[in-house]
């Protein structure tokens, strides 16, 4: 679609005038044509206050150019044009400025929706996770390290075997993901890894990390819960 602007010249009244024709010379052959302005676009009409008028003889069916008019002629056309019914000055706007204005909103809103939904999605993963229990599983970003090297990094998941106090022990997954391609089994029987021992605090905040800091030979990020 392209963007089209086109006039038209609405008529709005006419009025007979008894002067003398200044083409054939006749009189009672005149009369006097006013239009209002209208203008139209692919999405908008508007009605303008412009007001043009014409002078066409009778006689000849043809019109008389302003510039032959005479003063009476003139007189007659400023005292008409001020008696007409205009049609009010407006501006409307068809369905498609709608669509234009319209579709860019619910596209807007859509996209805030869904960050909305995705916002609320991981306050109720963050609430599951508070709420840990036994038996449930976690997926976790896994490192493992060795002196402060780096020695393994990647994904895996966690059973939660046994929660007390300030500790909560995890045992891992049979799979060590490095490359992100795996699709876990998540079957109790699959857990046969170490058990660790780390601080539940932490596990509550998405951390999983050893009580003791200095020495601890992994850290992880839950970014998953599964019951
Ligand atoms: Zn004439």
């Amino acid at each position: 679609m392209y963007f089209n602007v086109t006039d038209y010249n609405d008529p709005v009244g006419a009025k007979q005038i008894p002067s003398k024709c200044p083409g054939c010379g006749t009189s009672n052959c005149l009369e006097l044509q006013f239009y209002q302005k209208r203008i139209e676009t692919s999405f908008s009409k508007r009605v303008t206050s412009n007001v043009s008028g014409i002078l066409f003889c009778d006689n000849t069916q043809s019109e008389i150019a302003s510039v032959v008019w005479t003063d009476e002629i003139n007189q007659y056309y400023i005292t008409e044009k001020s008696k007409l019914n205009l049609q009010p000055k407006k501006l409307s706007f068809n369905k498609w400025f709608y669509c234009l204005i319209i579709l860019p909103l619910i596209l807007i809103a859509s996209a805030i929706g869904y960050n909305m939904y995705e916002e609320e999605s991981y306050t109720d993963e963050t609430k599951a996770i508070e709420q840990v229990h036994i038996g449930e599983k976690v997926m976790v970003l896994y490192t493992t390290t060795d002196s402060n090297n780096v020695t393994d990094n990647g994904t895996t998941w966690f059973i939660v075997k046994k929660i007390e106090a300030d500790s909560i022990w995890v045992q891992r997954h049979e799979v060590f993901d490095t490359e992100g391609d795996v699709h876990f089994d998540l079957a109790a029987s699959k857990f046969t890894k170490e058990t660790l021992k780390a601080s539940l605090t932490q596990f509550k905040t998405r951390g999983l990390f050893g009580h003791d800091y200095p020495s601890q030979k992994f850290s992880g990020y839950i970014s998953t819960l599964k019951r």
